[in-house]
């Protein structure tokens, strides 16, 4: 502390002084070997009662003539202090950091904490599921743009300017509308590509996002996945695509699981139908049977899976085919729809809100 004296101001600040408290701050500060102790030292040497900041409040008693130089010199000396702090506080930091990592030895024996990971999404492993299949079989896994030509999207399936699926209430297209492009409405633009690029025979399966202007809620999507196959060769008939979809179904949905078609219209396939599952889950037992309801195919015995046929020759035509060599089938079905119907999820949004839990919760179901 500063001495007692009848001028305790001017005493405490001479310049000796004031070297000397600097002198005694600086000492403290480098002894200081840990946080608490460079703590004690801040405060017996930067801190409100310390002997500079006593020293500094005694400038008022200096003669006014006097008081420039002293505040200066005090300022200066605080100066120090704080930068000599701060750099201790840096070192002690480093060496406890140091001291603690020498005395924490890893024992790699110990179980070990694992940060939660991300998941496969259902999507992705349904979709990975339905390739394996194809491939199983010799087919490929074709992949095309999700920004299509229209030309492609429609024309080259047969579904003319005035087909309402060329309306602007289902289809986004793209600005400026004079280069007629839209996000393609289904994935059949990849088969529409392939047969434009390769020679037969074809065996494709084509999975992918597709786009529609439509409603987002617990049933619809505005953007879905489809998959679609394409088998173009000599001698193709409706029996070949019967023989096909028995073994993707029972493939998805269990070994010995009919399906049925029943007719239908698609422009790019003649003739064409949808394609049903028997129900996975009741087999068809609570069809007429109130004490046994399914919620599933809701008592019906069926679900309705997807669309189906023979290519329209008019198809293979504007792709450069000819149809009086080769034919063709063509099927598609949506993939989420067939992921809710695989696991009995309720809403298709839950697909969409990227929650890992969800995805983890469906790992089992998609592989
Ligand atoms: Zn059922």
């Amino acid at each position: 502390m500063s001495a007692e004296n009848s001028q305790p101001g001017a005493d405490a600040l001479r310049p000796e002084a004031i070297e000397q408290l600097v002198t005694d701050a600086l000492a403290a500060i480098a002894a200081a070997d840990s946080t608490a102790a460079l703590k004690d030292a801040r405060l017996a040497h930067a801190g409100d009662r310390s002997p500079l900041a006593l020293a500094n409040r005694t400038i008022g008693s200096l003669a006014p003539a006097d008081r420039k130089q002293a505040g200066q010199l005090l300022g200066a000396a605080r100066g120090r202090v704080q930068q000599a702090l701060a750099a201790r506080a840096e070192q002690v930091e480093a060496e406890e950091l140091t001291r603690t990592l020498a005395q924490e030895a890893v024992d790699v024996t110990l179980p070990v904490d694992l940060h939660p990971t991300g998941a496969i999404h259902p999507i992705t492993g349904l979709i990975d599921l339905i390739s394996d299949v194809f491939v199983g079989m010799g087919w490929e896994v074709a992949e095309g743009p999700e920004l299509e030509a229209e030309w492609l999207n429609f024309d080259a399936l047969n579904i003319g300017p005035d087909h309402p699926a060329r309306g602007e209430s289902d289809t986004l297209f793209v600005e400026p509308l004079s280069n007629h492009l839209v996000m393609r409405t289904h994935t059949s633009p990849v088969q529409a590509r392939a047969m434009l690029t390769r020679e037969p025979p074809i065996y494709i399966v084509c999975p992918g996002k597709v786009y529609r202007a439509d409603e987002f809620d617990a049933t619809h999507l505005p953007v879905f996945h489809q998959v679609e196959g394409l088998a173009i060769d000599k001698g193709i008939s409706l029996a070949h695509l019967r023989g096909t979809l028995d073994h993707f179904a029972q493939a998805m949905f269990g070994a010995g699981l009919r399906t049925r078609m029943r007719p239908h219209y698609f422009p790019f396939t003649e003739p064409s139908a949808e394609v049903d599952l028997e129900c996975f889950v009741c087999r068809g037992e609570s069809v007429g049977n109130p004490d046994q309801p399914c919620r599933t195919c809701k008592s019906e015995g069926w679900i309705e899976w997807g669309g189906c046929g023979v290519v329209n020759p008019r198809v293979l035509r504007a792709c450069g085919i000819d149809p009086d060599v080769y034919s063709g089938f063509a099927f598609g079905m949506g993939i989420d729809r067939t992921l809710m119907f695989r696991n009995n999820a309720a809403d298709l949004r839950d697909l969409v809100e990227g929650d890992a839990r969800f995805s983890r919760m469906l790992k089992g179901v998609a592989r």
